[in-house]
């Protein structure tokens, strides 16, 4: 199923129209992010992952712009979605709406690239191995900054970083009301998962709940380093098949361009 939607070349026609969440959906309309732009360069373009809502291109351009004026250097721009969402065959659970973007968390100033080199860039974690905290030699005070630009965007519902991460933006800036927003989470050790909530006027997009209040630097962050989440019990096999995506994703799936 998912090598299908992968294999389409263009998004469905028509104004943008979102179906289901991030994990299980599909969008119509998608635009296509630039694979350059102001303060921005986008990698692995043949994966043809660059598409997404208007809103969320918006945003990168608007994060890029942002990141420059606070002196940033440009950002690579991983993953979006595919032209029509949908699920992936490899490298994702969710980017399934055009609502999620992967920023890498690389401030190694660049020049411009071809979009060949750009299929084979590697970007060091900022994370110790043990995953306690972030690597001093690695970790600068701009990712801080372009973590704290992207969760205050506006329309952002939360920006997935690698628990050690949140640990150090935690220690640096406990309180502060975006770190509600800043969610621990596994891997993102080198990018970071930028997710929006449904734009206004998309009936059939589902947000997942709110993050809970407070900045999250509680015992839920202590968690991470248990001997329970570090080494997770494999799952039993289900015995239930995967849900299905929401019918009107196989109506988006098949419209004729
Ligand atoms: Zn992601």
């Amino acid at each position: 199923m998912a090598t299908r939607w992968a294999a389409v070349a263009g998004p469905a026609p028509g104004p943008p129209r979102v179906v289901g969440s991030t994990a299980l959906g599909c969008i119509a309309g998608a635009q296509a992010l630039p694979p350059d732009g102001p303060g921005w360069q986008a990698v692995r373009l043949s994966r043809n992952r660059g598409w997404g809502h208007p809103a969320l291109v918006a945003f990168v351009r608007d994060l890029a712009g942002a990141a420059r004026a606070r002196g940033l250097p440009a950002l690579w721009i991983g993953d979006l979605a595919q032209p029509r969402g949908g699920p992936m065959p490899y490298g994702h659970a969710s980017h399934q709406t055009g609502l999620d973007a992967d920023i890498w968390l690389d401030l190694s100033p660049k020049q411009h690239t071809s979009a060949a080199a750009r299929e084979n860039i590697r970007v060091a974690s900022v994370v110790l191995p043990d995953e306690t905290g972030v690597s001093r030699s690695h970790w600068q005070p701009g990712h801080a900054t372009l973590i704290r630009l992207a969760a205050e965007a506006p329309g952002v519902d939360r920006v997935l970083v690698n628990h050690a991460i949140k640990r150090e933006l935690c220690r640096a800036h406990a309180g502060a009301p975006w770190l509600r927003r800043v969610r621990p989470w596994r891997g993102h050790d080198a990018h970071m998962h930028v997710r929006l909530r449904c734009p206004p006027g998309e009936a059939e997009c589902r947000d997942a709940p709110p993050p809970p209040p407070g900045d999250g630097c509680d015992a839920s962050l202590a968690w991470w380093l248990t001997p329970e989440a570090r080494q997770p019990a494999p799952r039993p096999p289900s015995a239930e098949p995967p849900p299905p995506l929401p019918a009107a994703c196989a109506a988006v799936l098949d419209q004729r361009r």
